[in-house]
């Protein structure tokens, strides 16, 4: 009989943990700080220099605590391949400037993370690179756009800040008809909760220092897919140089080890914080994808396995009654971050969305009122009691 396949939080344990020979039978992955590893024999150097044997050559390429990293995700994500970056946007920009060439057309959406915009609205029409930005919501547009011509679809799905759903399988079959490749930023949902390549997607990217890590204290990015795709983006990073350091491999790899417990803790006590929120009077709007009276939650049940820790909501009296109710909680960090095991909130206006007019937030539907709250694993009774105390100073 062959072993069942191993759950999502058995490989949160165990991915690239095996298979590797340990300095002095250590358990856990080493710090390997060395940037340079040295060979004696020309003849094995020349073979691990040109790929034919397995070894490091300089860190900037490889290193063994940030393969054993690469090789967690990969296996999380059930790619073929994966690899590295210094940071979530050194992973995303690597995508775009490996896959797209001056006269390429690049299809996404208007709510995609706020570094990520700034390369299509700022950096890639410098190259001659035309992105299209669709309304999130809009698949019909999406497609239309998709057949008027695309190399890439860049999709990101839950969405910052309004937690909208993307659907991937749809969409990714759209772009294949027309030859494109496929892109997913998978921070927001986890692999716990989504595998975009299941759904169709040819690269997943990740800002591990969200959830990943989980503790926000290391920044590390990672693309999954097949051998090719991943090949490609690794020969840019290795040139472009945004390489992830060993110490940040190394908190990463400790924080994914708990990532399926998290994100399972913060799934449930994010439903019930969203329900308790759609409750009360002073609270005008819950985005959601778990909740029912989400716009797109069939199609969060059927992509995802949980629906994740992040949710939004708007409070009657906008900023005003923001500044009053975000000094009265007392299990918060008050920051631009998200995914951690801590609870953290932010108005987008200070966080995602900071760059941008409040007309251009009232377009993207992003009310002054709005709070992005970020669940962390605190006792979900402490949480809904700790936001009843704010709240009511409005209410
Ligand atoms: C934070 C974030 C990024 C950027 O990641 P960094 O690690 O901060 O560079 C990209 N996408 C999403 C969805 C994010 O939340």
């Amino acid at each position: 009989m062959t072993a069942p396949l191993p759950k999502q939080s058995t490989i949160a344990v165990w991915g690239g943990e095996t298979g590797h020979e340990r300095y002095e039978r250590a358990t856990q992955v080493p710090v390997v700080h060395s940037v340079s590893f040295g060979y004696s024999d020309l003849d094995t150097w020349h073979a691990v220099a040109l790929g034919r044997e397995s070894g490091h050559i300089y860190t900037r390429n490889s290193n063994p605590t940030v393969r054993a990293f690469e090789e967690k995700i990969r296996d999380l994500e059930h790619a073929p391949a994966a690899t590295s970056f210094s940071s979530g946007m050194a992973a995303i920009s690597a995508t775009l400037f490996t896959l797209l060439r001056p006269g390429d057309r690049v299809v996404s959406i208007k709510d995609s993370y706020g570094g990520t915009n700034k390369l299509f609205g700022e950096f890639l029409p410098s190259f001659g690179i035309e992105a299209v930005l669709c309304e999130t919501g809009e698949f019909a547009q999406i497609e239309a756009e998709i057949q008027r011509g695309c190399k890439l679809l860049y999709l990101e799905s839950p969405t910052n800040p309004t937690v909208k759903v993307v659907d991937i399988e749809r969409l990714a079959q759209a772009a294949h008809a027309v030859g494109a490749l496929v892109a997913v930023d998978n921070t927001f949902a986890t692999p716990i909760n989504q595998n975009p390549l299941q759904l169709g997607a040819d690269l997943v990217l990740h800002s591990a220092t969200k959830y990943l890590g989980g503790h926000a204290d290391a920044l590390g990015g990672a693309a999954c897919g097949s051998q090719t795709l991943v090949g490609r983006l690794q020969h840019f990073r290795e040139i472009n140089g945004a390489a992830l350091a060993p110490m940040d491999a190394y908190s990463l790899l400790r924080g994914m080890k708990t990532l399926a417990l998290r994100v399972e803790r913060q799934n449930q006590s994010a439903l019930m914080i969203a329900r308790w929120l759609r409750a009360q009077r002073c609270v005008e709007q819950v985005n959601y994808p778990g909740l029912e009276a989400h716009p797109h939650h069939d199609i969060a049940r059927r992509q995802m396995r949980g629906f994740g820790g992040m949710l939004s909501f708007s409070v009657r009296g906008g900023l005003a009654a923001i500044r009053l109710i975000l000094p009265r909680l007392r299990y918060a960090h008050r920051a631009a971050n998200l995914g951690c095991v801590e609870t953290v909130v932010g108005p987008p206006q200070v966080t995602s969305h900071v760059e941008c007019s409040a007309e251009e937030r009232a377009a993207a539907g992003i009310p002054e009122g709005l709070l992005r709250y970020s669940t962390g694993i605190e006792d979900v009774s402490d949480l809904i009691a700790d936001l009843q105390h704010a709240l009511a100073v409005i209410s």
